[in-house]
């Protein structure tokens, strides 16, 4: 058995969730599962104009939707007294220094450098400052940020996901670590913070690759053991772009009926896609396996491996996941969708989860059986029934068998229809499953049909030979 991993997940609450972060989420949960360890919710809200407390309420919401669970939440902003405390050390042991320059100054230096053919690294000129020039720069209103010196040489480290890596020397600035204001910048908060909480695998998108050459020299100064660590490639829209927290991916080729694809989870939970379908996604996107429909979480921890990790970034595709959840759908047992369809019977569910493209859906279908066939419970009942088409349906009343009814009802009634009217075929079931459910397709009516009962049938197939079908049906309802 591996040692239990203490994992986090570290969103910056300043937008929505997207695919790509509930991927990053996903990882960092299936590795402390898997090894029995922990995971620990953190919220870097440290950028206190871009920080909502919506979204971290939203962030909450869809990891929760997704049945991530979480041991432990923090917040950095609570957090100062531990990043003031790692501050000192680094203070103590040298590695700070106080910097004045504007960002327009190191804008304006960075063209500069770049102009010259140089990184646009920071150049150290605030180490150069002496007391005076610094007492200088103080009268003149300005306050000091401060950075952290690194080591000279290459910063090297074995990722799980893209082996040995190795950011030269001179490809990194020293980082600024205290704002002017006195607090920590993520740098700073999020070394201090993984060390606190003990924290043995960073699981996160490869942009933050360089960051981790960095924290990795702050975790040394800090004498700190380090976490092993795990980049995996972004996911990217199917039109190759970057997923965003405010961008949703347009429309892929084969999307149905020209529906958005939205990238945020929120969105996809709107949309009807079924949390553990999109986990089946997230769960084999962008490595080398294929993807299966899961139909518990255990499934998705059982079957990981950052071997299978794959360096080419995942697209997203819409149409692809909405097909996925249909396909999910037709297998899923009862309980995985349950918690969607409130008052829905268990036995009705297998009827009609061939024929829905959300889980919800199936409530429509046992609305269809269960009640009046009118609005507002039905907002689009299908045309009236042609004249000769109604009064078939209406004989076909006459000839409905007793209850109790079975799924070889509809067989044995359609049957004895068809030989008492001559008609066969698609003359003699479409003109029934009209009046019976109002739609000209859907699922079996043989299954349908003993749901929907015998005094409801004959409503419907009576129809507008009595009062009109909705009133019949209302009325039929009271008693
Ligand atoms: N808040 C950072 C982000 O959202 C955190 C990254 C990290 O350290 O994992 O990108």
């Amino acid at each position: 058995m591996r040692r239990p991993a203490v994992t986090r997940f570290a969103p910056s609450p300043t937008g929505r969730l997207h695919v790509g972060n509930a991927r990053t989420a996903l990882l960092n949960w299936m590795l402390a599962r898997q090894t029995g360890g922990s995971f620990v919710l953190r919220l870097d809200d440290t950028d206190a104009e871009r920080s909502g407390e919506a979204f971290a309420a939203a962030i909450r919401d869809d990891l929760a939707w997704l049945g991530l669970a979480w041991e432990r939440e923090e917040r950095q902003s609570r957090r100062a007294a531990c990043h003031q405390d790692a501050r000192a050390r680094l203070a103590a042991a040298g590695r700070l220094y106080p910097c004045y320059e504007t960002p327009a100054e190191l804008a304006a230096r960075r063209r500069r450098r770049r102009a010259e053919g140089l990184p646009p690294t920071y150049d150290r000129a605030a180490l150069a400052l002496d007391r005076s020039a610094r007492a200088a720069l103080e009268a003149e209103g300005r306050r000091p940020h401060w950075r952290f010196r690194l080591d000279d040489g290459a910063v090297a480290f074995a990722d799980l996901v893209r082996g040995r890596v190795e950011i030269p020397a001179g490809h990194l600035s020293d980082p600024v670590l205290v704002r002017e204001d006195g607090r920590a910048t993520y740098m700073l908060a999020s070394v201090a913070d993984d060390l606190d909480m003990g924290i043995t695998h960073v699981v996160r998108g490869e942009d933050h690759v360089v960051n981790t050459a960095v924290q990795i020299a702050l975790l040394r100064a800090l004498g700190g053991e380090m976490p092993a660590y795990a980049h995996h490639p972004l996911t990217v829209a199917a039109d190759g772009g970057a997923l965003s927290k405010r961008r949703a991916a347009p429309p892929a080729r084969g999307a149905r009926r020209g529906e958005p694809c939205p990238a945020d989870v929120a969105a996809l939970r709107r949309a009807g896609i079924a949390p553990l379908a999109l986990v089946s996604w997230l769960a084999k996107v962008g490595t080398s396996e294929a993807t299966v429909p899961l139909y518990d979480l255990a499934e998705a921890v059982a079957g990981f491996a950052f071997e299978n990790v794959s360096r080419n970034p995942p697209r997203y595709d819409g149409a692809e996941l909405a097909r996925l959840n249909a396909r999910w759908l037709r297998s899923a047992p009862f309980a995985a969708v349950a918690a969607a369809l409130p008052g829905l019977d268990e036995a009705f569910w297998p009827l009609v989860r061939g024929n829905v493209e959300r889980a919800d859906e199936a409530l429509q279908w046992w609305r269809i059986c269960r009640e009046p066939l009118a609005p507002p419970a039905m907002p689009q009942p299908g045309p009236p029934l042609p004249p000769e088409d109604a009064a078939f349906a209406a004989r076909a009343a006459g000839l409905l068998p007793a209850e109790p009814w079975d799924r070889s009802t509809w067989r044995a009634w359609t049957q004895a229809v068809g030989e008492a009217t001559g008609r066969r075929g698609r003359a003699l079931f479409m003109p029934l499953r009209r009046a019976l459910t109002g739609r000209e397709s859907g699922p079996e009516m043989a299954g349908l049909l003993p749901w929907i009962g015998s005094p409801r049938a004959r409503a419907r197939l009576e129809g507008p030979a009595g009062a009109p079908p909705s009133l019949r049906e209302i009325l039929l309802d009271a008693i």
